[in-house]
């Protein structure tokens, strides 16, 4: 059972991110694994349904959209959480597009179950006076509707406490394929929640280094991955388990660093 992040991980971070693209050689490789009956492939993901369907086009793949809170496999719903926080977020959206409104290039984002703050077209010195509206403004929403403010590699998040991609994964896997080793491939802080999830149990591995991670291994790049990585289907012989043998020589242990 194969969890993958789809920005930074299987596409190279853009600075539009309408223009994220799947290389059409991690596509193919994608299509081959999940036509494999013995395979599960699920992407976890902020993106909203329709987004990330667009992106990625494959058909026999789990969708775990808006942070895992949609889970859409075979042309339907399996999850669907927080779905009263679409009104509240409505008004919350209206009310940054006015007080962010004096910021060139700022573009919000409303995914119906979460609220992205894209930065990546803004100039660097409009930042922190980004992140100081949006603090003062969500401040009095994050108790009233259980929400929580996160950051993302150039974006600030609005999106419910009570689900994670973490909570998402152990859902999914537990559901879909409870007796397949679940492995894990993310780049950025939303993904460390599901780092810590699946780590007991599986196999973590973050794209690009970072000490502080919640992965137990990290890798240059998913082509790197891509060229060892077969997944032959593998049944769980104990609660602990370590990388097959050919994926050692590529994987750096983290906590070695
Ligand atoms: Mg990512």
């Amino acid at each position: 059972m194969l969890f993958l992040d789809f920005d930074g991980t299987l596409s190279p971070i853009v600075k539009n991110p309408e223009e994220a693209v799947i290389k059409d050689k991690v596509k193919g490789w994608l299509k081959r694994l999940s036509e494999d009956k013995n395979n599960k492939i699920a992407i976890v993901t902020g993106r909203s349904l329709k987004d990330i369907i667009k992106k990625v086009g494959l058909k026999d793949v789990i969708y775990a959209s808006n942070h895992g809170m949609e889970v859409y496999y075979g042309g339907r719903f399996l999850l669907r959480k927080a779905t009263d926080i679409r009104r509240p977020l409505k008004r919350l959206e209206r009310e940054l597009t006015i007080k962010l409104s004096g910021i060139p290039d700022i573009f919000i984002e409303n995914k119906g179950l979460s609220l992205a703050v894209h930065l990546r077209r803004v100039e660097n010195q409009y930042h922190k006076e980004v992140k100081r509206i949006v603090n003062i403004t969500v401040e009095s929403w994050l108790k009233r509707y259980k929400l929580q403010l996160t950051g993302g590699k150039m974006l600030i998040e609005v999106r419910p406490l009570s689900w994670d991609k973490g909570k998402a994964v152990l859902w999914i896997w537990k559901r879909l394929a409870p007796k397949h080793l679940p492995v894990y491939v993310g780049d950025d802080v939303t993904d460390e929640d599901a780092f810590s999830a699946l780590k007991p149990y599986g196999i973590t591995i973050r794209i690009g280094r970072w000490r502080k991670s919640n992965a137990e291994y990290s890798v240059s790049s998913i082509e790197k991955l891509m060229a060892e990585m077969t997944l032959k289907p593998r049944t769980l012989p104990s609660a602990r388990l370590s990388p097959p043998a050919s994926l050692w020589p590529i994987l750096t242990p983290l906590s070695e660093e």
